[in-house]
């Protein structure tokens, strides 16, 4: 029964040029998350609000959900369209619409009218007032309550008539590319996924980049970390997965420096890595899907080693959420069943059975120093190499 959508977006944030810039990123988020759906869509920006419109057939589901990915979308309103909006015909449309979604349940309602074009014969007020009492009497479980109802039925009327009154959350955010770009650290886990969405959905571009460690890990192991950055994307937009070659750090490491130390050090590289990649690429930030506590490599203690390599903020969304909270999101936004497959990531092969919990920066910074007859050219040939993929 629906034809098109109507998105409305929280106006907060933008006022003089920032509205402009907002909404014409948002718009184009709106068109490329359309362009993936079966179907051709007209998108109009109008009124505060973005109106879509199908002009051939669609797939209703698989628009809505596209819809429903796009930062900066507060809420969708499927819009039943009327083009002949003579009132007689109107009347007999609203009764279809109501008697499907409504007709048999209990509810209170309001009719809010407005009219967009002045030669219609009725008044917005008197357009509220007729459809209201036509609904009141032609469905016997609805009433009306002006101030606090339960469904709002909204009829506009423009070159067409508009009818619509289901309102269905949207992502929320702002929309991609109104702030600049940062780099994710996507390991194949339930964690970083869902931080490079979180940031994302701010309105950040973002890039990702994973360290594997073959033949440790395996080829699955990195096509699971390239089937979440699509995912991510579905969302983030087009990125590009920097794939770096770990192994010879990681041997090295494990060789040269104290075992209870592995996972910092080989974090304070991962994070040196990314970075260096990061500001080749012009990006303001690093962000990883760490959580206080969650393991022995994220006490503010471990935190505090493996940020002290870099100079770029380091954005950690999920620093104060439970590993359930995290699971949640991941469930939402469709990573999770990727994220549990059951491939090794490069940390879990080479974890220490105690890691410290509580490194001392002073302490670690002597053991690194172990390494500082090889690591510079292997932190060099690992970059040389680093595969880049572009996620669409
Ligand atoms: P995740 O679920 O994101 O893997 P985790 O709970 O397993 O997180 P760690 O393995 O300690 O935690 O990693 C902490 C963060 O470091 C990850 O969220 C991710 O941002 C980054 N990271 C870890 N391993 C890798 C990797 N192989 N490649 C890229 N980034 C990684
Ligand atoms: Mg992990």
């Amino acid at each position: 029964m629906y034809r098109a959508f109507l998105l409305k977006y929280s106006e907060i944030w933008i006022k003089g040029k920032n509205r402009y810039l907002f909404e014409n990123a948002l718009l184009e988020q709106v068109k490329r998350a359309l362009d993936r759906c079966e179907g051709r869509f007209e998108v109009i920006k109008e009124q505060g609000r973005v109106f879509v419109a199908a002009l051939t057939e669609f797939d209703y589901d698989e628009t809505l959900a596209a819809l429903k990915r796009v930062f900066g979308v507060s809420s969708i309103c499927p819009v039943v369209v009327v083009e002949d909006s003579e009132f007689e015909n109107l009347k007999k449309n609203v009764y279809e619409y109501v008697s499907k979604l409504y007709g048999k349940g209990e509810y209170t309602f309001k009719v809010e009218a407005k009219r967009g074009y002045k030669d219609y014969p009725l008044a917005s007020m008197e357009i509220a007032s007729e459809m209201g009492a036509f609904i009141l009497d032609s469905f016997p479980g609805l009433k009306v309550d002006v101030h606090e109802p339960q469904i709002r039925i909204h009829i506009e009327i423009r070159k067409n008539a508009y009818i619509y009154s289901q309102v269905i959350k949207g992502a929320g955010g702002m929309p991609m590319g109104t702030s600049g770009s940062a780099t994710l650290l996507l390991s194949g886990g339930i964690d970083s996924p869902v931080a490079g969405y979180m940031i994302a959905r701010r309105g950040v571009h973002i890039d990702a980049v994973y360290f594997h460690a073959p033949p440790y890990t395996s080829e699955r192991a990195k096509e699971k970390v390239i089937d979440l950055a699509r995912q991510v994307s579905l969302y983030s937009g087009p990125m590009k997965l920097y794939v770096v070659n770990f192994t010879e750090i990681q041997m090295y490491i494990y060789d040269t420096c104290p075992h209870d130390e592995l996972t910092i050090h080989m974090r304070r590289y991962m994070m040196r890595i990314a970075e260096t990649i990061a500001k080749n690429d012009k990006s303001l930030g690093l962000i990883t899907g760490e959580s206080i506590g969650q393991v022995a490599s994220q006490t503010l203690q471990s935190l505090n080693t493996t940020n002290s390599v870099c100079t770029l903020p380091v954005y950690r969304p999920l620093i104060g959420f439970d590993k359930q909270d995290i699971i949640e999101i991941a469930k939402n936004i469709g990573t999770f069943d990727t994220s549990i497959l059951p491939y090794e990531d490069c940390c879990t092969i080479y974890v220490a059975k105690h890691p410290v919990t509580k490194p001392r920066l002073d302490k670690i910074e002597r053991s690194e120093k172990l390494l500082y007859d090889k690591i510079d050219e292997m932190v060099e040939r690992a970059l040389n190499e680093t595969e880049v993929i572009e996620i669409e």
